[in-house]
Parts: C-alpha cells; sequence; structure tokens
C-alpha cells in the first residue's frame, strides 16, 4: 500500500469550482498537482459568454452559475486571491414578483413560505417539501406559488426534496444579488491559470484505479500512475459505471445514490432596449426572468430565464425538443420587454455529456451525514463537487468548500497533523 507523503504526485478529475479549489490549494501545500478536463475551458457548470446585443460593449450571459449569494466566503476569499471583483446585479434573487397567479402578491408567497418553514422546524427529521406544503392551510393556487419556488431554486420536485431546504428559500429577504465582474467564469479561468501547465485540457478520464501501488488513471491522453486522485466530476458522471470505470464500495454507492439530482436549463433573449432591473416568476412554468447591471453600472439588454424542475423541463421541450413553448411564454409574461427575436439562446443541461443535469438536492433525512460519506475518502480516492457540501449544496460556494477540504484532507494524510479544513468557515 502507498503511503501519501509531501511532495505526492495528485491527480484532480474535472476543472470545475471543486477540481481548481482542491488543485490551488493542493499546489499551495507543495503537491505535484495535475487536473484532467474533457473539454477545452475550465469552470464546468460555470460557462460564460458574450452576446452582441445591439450595445457597444459585450453583454456577459451566464448560460450556467449566475448569483453569488449570501455566506459565499470561500468565493469571495479566492475573488479577491485572485484580483477579480463583484458586481451588484441591481435586483434581488431572493425576490420575485408573480407573473400567471392573479390575486396572490409576493408578500402572500413570503408569507406561506415563513409559515412553511416554522413547520418544518418542528420535525426531527426533516420529510419532502410537498408533506409541509400539505400542512398549510392555505388556497391551492398560494400552496403552488410556493411550490413551484420551490421546484425552481431546487430543480428537483417538492415531494422529492427535503424541507430543509425551506430554511434558505424562504428568506425571502431583498438582499443583494452579485456576479463576477466580466463574467462569473473569470474566477475558474483565473485559478487555472495560475495552474499553468498542469491543468490538461481535453483528457476524458475513461477509469480509475486504487490498485495498492498507486492510483491509476485512465485518459484519452494515456495511463498515469499517481499517489491520489481528487474526483471532482460531476454526481451524474461518477454513479454511472458505464461512463467512467470507478469502484466504488457498497457505502459510497448508497450515499451517491441518495442525492437528488436536479435539471434546470437558462434562457437569453436580447432586447432592443435596456429595460430596469426586474425579478417575474412564472409558477405554472416553472420558471423566472430577470433584468440586471453588470459591470458597466447599467442594465444589461438581455432577459435572462430559469426554469427548474425535470417535469418542467419535459414540458417545456416539446417535440422538437427546442424549448420554443418557454420562450414564447417568458415574453408572454414579459410584456413590458422590447424583445429582439432574432438571438434567443438556450442551455439545456440534461443535454450536456459531462455534467447530464444542473446540480444536487439532498432528499428527506438527507443532509450533514450524507455529505460526510459522499465526501469519505476511498483508499487514496478523495471526492469533491456541489452535490457533497452540506451547507451550500448546488452552489459554487459548496464546490468551492468541498474542493478545499478534499485537499486539507490530502494534507493531513501526508503530513499526519490535522490540517486547518478551509472553507468550513
Ligand atoms: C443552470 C444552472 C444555474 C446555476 N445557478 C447557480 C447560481 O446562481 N449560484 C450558484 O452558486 N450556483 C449555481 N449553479 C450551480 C453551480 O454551477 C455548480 O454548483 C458548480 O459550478 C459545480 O462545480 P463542480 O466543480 O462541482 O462541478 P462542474 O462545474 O460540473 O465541474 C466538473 C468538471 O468535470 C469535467 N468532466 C466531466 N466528466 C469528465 C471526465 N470523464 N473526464 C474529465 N473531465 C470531466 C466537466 O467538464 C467539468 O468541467 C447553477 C448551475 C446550473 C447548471
Amino acid at each position: 500500500m502507498s503511503t501519501l507523503r509531501e511532495g505526492a504526485r495528485i491527480a484532480v478529475l474535472g476543472a470545475g469550482l471543486a477540481g481548481l479549489a482542491a488543485a490551488t490549494q493542493l499546489k499551495s501545500d507543495g503537491f505535484q498537482v495535475t487536473v484532467f478536463e474533457a473539454r477545452d475551458r475550465s469552470g464546468g457548470r460555470v460557462w460564460s459568454e458574450s452576446i452582441s446585443a445591439g450595445r457597444e460593449e459585450p453583454c456577459i450571459i451566464e448560460r450556467g452559475a449566475e448569483f453569488v449569494l449570501n455566506g459565499y466566503t470561500t468565493m469571495r476569499r479566492l475573488l479577491a486571491h485572485t484580483g477579480l471583483e463583484l458586481v451588484d446585479t441591481g435586483m434581488s434573487y431572493y425576490v420575485r414578483a408573480l407573473a400567471d397567479t392573479p390575486k396572490i402578491s409576493t408578500d402572500d408567497v413570503v408569507e406561506a413560505g415563513r409559515a412553511a418553514a416554522a413547520i418544518a422546524r418542528t420535525y426531527d427529521t426533516p420529510p419532502s417539501a410537498e408533506t409541509v406544503l400539505q400542512r398549510l392551510e392555505l388556497s391551492d393556487r398560494l400552496v403552488d406559488a410556493l411550490r413551484g419556488r420551490i421546484e425552481i431554486s431546487t430543480a428537483v420536485a417538492a415531494d422529492q426534496v427535503s424541507a430543509d431546504t425551506l430554511e434558505h428559500i424562504a428568506s425571502f429577504e431583498p438582499l443583494p444579488s452579485w456576479r463576477v465582474s466580466g463574467g462569473n467564469q473569470e474566477l475558474p479561468k483565473a485559478l487555472a491559470a495560475r495552474l499553468g501547465s498542469a491543468v490538461r485540457y481535453r483528457e476524458y478520464v475513461h477509469s480509475v484505479q486504487d490498485s495498492g501501488a498507486g492510483v491509476v488513471v485512465e485518459t484519452t491522453g494515456g495511463v498515469a500512475v499517481f499517489d491520489a486522485v481528487v474526483v471532482a466530476l460531476p454526481l451524474s458522471l461518477i454513479r454511472d459505471a458505464a461512463t467512467i470505470a470507478l469502484p466504488l464500495p457498497g457505502w459510497k454507492k448508497a450515499a451517491l445514490g441518495r442525492v437528488l439530482q436536479g435539471d434546470a436549463a437558462k434562457l437569453h433573449l436580447p432586447l432592443r432596449s435596456a429595460p430596469k432591473t426586474s425579478a417575474v416568476m412564472s409558477t405554472n412554468g416553472r420558471f423566472w426572468t430577470w433584468t440586471a447591471t453588470d459591470s458597466t453600472g447599467t442594465v444589461t439588454p438581455v432577459l435572462n430565464s430559469f426554469m427548474g424542475s425535470p417535469g418542467a423541463l419535459d414540458r417545456a421541450a416539446g417535440s422538437d425538443d427546442d424549448f420554443q413553448a418557454w420562450i414564447t411564454h417568458a415574453q408572454h409574461i414579459r410584456p413590458d420587454l422590447d424583445f429582439d427575436e432574432s438571438e434567443a439562446v438556450t442551455t439545456i443541461w440534461r443535454h450536456d455529456p459531462l455534467a447530464r443535469g444542473a446540480y444536487a438536492a439532498f432528499g428527506p433525512g438527507g443532509g450533514k451525514k450524507d455529505s460526510e460519506e459522499l465526501e469519505r475518502s476511498v483508499g487514496h480516492i478523495y471526492f469533491a463537487g456541489e452535490y457533497a457540501d452540506p451547507d451550500f449544496t448546488g452552489l459554487m460556494e459548496g464546490a468551492l468548500r468541498s474542493g478545499e477540504r478534499a485537499a486539507a484532507r490530502i494534507h493531513h494524510a501526508a503530513v499526519g497533523v490535522a490540517a486547518e479544513v478551509v472553507g468550513v468557515q
């Protein structure tokens, strides 16, 4: 059995935020790091692109992760470290007007959300969010508006997701929300640039095998042996043995199997003129729309939209899988905007073979305990990803924290002293 030592060779699989956070920390701890990334870019589900929307400055759209929210301490530290800045979006992720629910106001949903969160707190082990919704003595329409809000944000059905989620969703405070100046992908780009040639793009990992004398990693580029490996690949891929050969014990497979895989998509519709900032949700369509300011200090002439939960995506896909119904519906609920219909951009994450879905959520009873098993190493194979973080599950902050914890565990194993587990604030 090989033992980890200082300066050991570590492979990190995946150059998303979890993998890059792990690799950055490992490099600074003196390990020899190699990052294998199947795409030709870093960032994974953080993907910023520039579109022209009739403005001289480029309009940055976020095809994946968008909002930097309250409590993102690890992300803020890494942004400061790489010289990047956040810009206020001028709107609040947390508060959304209702488009297609007559006679129900945003305040009604806020109140219902708080009542549901209070009920959820009375359980020792939280049940599903739907169980709590059924206990609300409110009109069906109001309960469905809250259900819609839960399903959009968690990207899974309310009868599957833990009622714990209400604690986050039901904050409903108009807190500010930010994005990284120039696009969220500037952070993974900056982290990858600091790692230099240690990041190997277009190298798809086929198999990982702990031989006892080292961990053998087989990629499209060849076979190499490492002292330890950090698997920072998306949940859907690592739990599919047909995608990557990664022998795992039963307890690990069971923990991975318990996590819910959320399904979500983004839509961007260029506008002819710059609107005001806004946030408007469609309960029936299970999507919300917003307009926001960018680093120029003005509102970007683009309508952004996010749809969440598998059922919503199935309904919106249409027989041609072109999501035209979503485009039409979004335009319908935003009569205040002047659409330039020529350039709709849809990003359907279930179609992305290197993501196969949006992000994870825990079901009833899931949470901290599952998280420990999800991150627990198997021999010299360590695990990190958004799906494994107990507090910021499914989010950029969760991916970063999980990556830094994997690095701290390796450091601990190598030097034999308790390493400071950064990222757990
Ligand atoms: C539509 C959408 C909206 C979101 N909105 C927000 C938001 O507003 N705020 C927020 O905080 N979070 C948001 N998120 C979540 C956020 O994007 C993720 O939590 C985070 O980026 C996941 O990072 P990760 O490193 O765990 O995984 P990933 O980013 O998926 O990284 C994994 C990497 O592994 C690579 N890979 C896969 N298979 C292989 C293989 N076989 N070999 C080599 N490489 C491979 C992938 O290409 C990828 O680069 C959103 C996500 C989506 C999809």
